[in-house]
């Protein structure tokens, strides 16, 4: 059996409780497992972001408890929070946020630094990383160098360089073209099958959605299904003698 990442119980999240309350998430119950490729998908509005951020530790639910390998994320200290975060789970927004003054190396070694990796070994790990995104000749650019869809590449490096449980994605193709957001997505199942890296993305892009394994649907903050996707091709082929 798979070892559980995430687990969500009666999470909720309420803004203005006093006056006319707005339930952004309400009783979420979430269940992730080491590998898996998952998308979290609704209208706009419906508490992807809020539900994301709060599973990534960086907004707390009103009520509910988010454990992460087995550890209550909503039951630490601010600092412990920001150290937890730092070691244990990879971000990329639908923004990209590099830091424009560093190369796309030194900004997948961002985290690596912080969580004070030695210089040999972050070389190695990045290196590795920028040949399975495919920019091994865009290591010393600048950001505003690359295209949108390299930059988000280069984001998903920084997200896994230091080798995170899962990465949360707030939509990670919105601001790409669809040619950008195809091969994106080709690395991410690439990661996802080369390292068992999990991933857990948000989208409303139908072309997103039908590259994940399981799609989580919320509507007005609530989970409205919630569906493994079975890949035909793989069914497929374990069925048909190979010629
Ligand atoms: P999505 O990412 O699916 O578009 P969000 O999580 O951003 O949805 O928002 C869910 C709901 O919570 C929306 O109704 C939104 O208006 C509300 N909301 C989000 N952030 C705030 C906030 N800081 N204050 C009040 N309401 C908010
Ligand atoms: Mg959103």
């Amino acid at each position: 059996m798979n070892a559980t990442v995430i687990d969500a119980h009666n999470v909720s999240k309420v803004y203005n409780p006093d006056a006319i309350p707005v339930y952004a998430v309400n009783n979420v119950h979430l269940h992730i497992e080491k590998g898996e490729f998952t998308a979290l998908v609704g209208p706009s509005g419906s508490g992807k972001t809020t539900l994301l951020n709060m599973i990534g530790g960086l907004d707390k639910p009103t009520e509910g408890n988010i454990i992460i390998n087995d550890v209550d994320i909503t039951k630490l200290s601010a600092n412990r929070l920001i150290n937890f975060r730092l070691k244990n789970i990879g971000f990329v927004f639908q923004s990209f946020n590099l830091i424009p003054v560093l190369t796309a190396k030194e900004n997948a070694e961002f985290i690596m630094q912080l969580q004070g990796d030695k210089k040999d070994e972050r070389e190695k790990r990045v290196a590795q990383l920028f040949k399975q995104i495919g920019l091994e000749d865009k290591m010393n650019v600048r950001p505003a160098k690359l295209s949108g869809g390299q930059q988000q590449r280069v984001a998903i490096a920084r997200a896994l360089a230091s080798m995170p449980q899962f990465v949360l994605a707030d939509e990670p193709t919105a601001n790409l073209d669809s040619q950008s957001a195809a091969n994106l997505l080709d690395i991410m199942a690439k990661l996802n099958a080369e390292e068992n890296m999990t991933f857990l993305f948000s989208t409303h892009d139908p072309r997103v959605i039908e590259r994940a394994r399981r799609v989580i649907t919320l509507v007005d903050g609530k989970v409205a299904s919630d569906t493994a996707v079975v890949d035909v091709n793989v069914a497929h082929n374990q069925m048909s003698p190979t010629c």
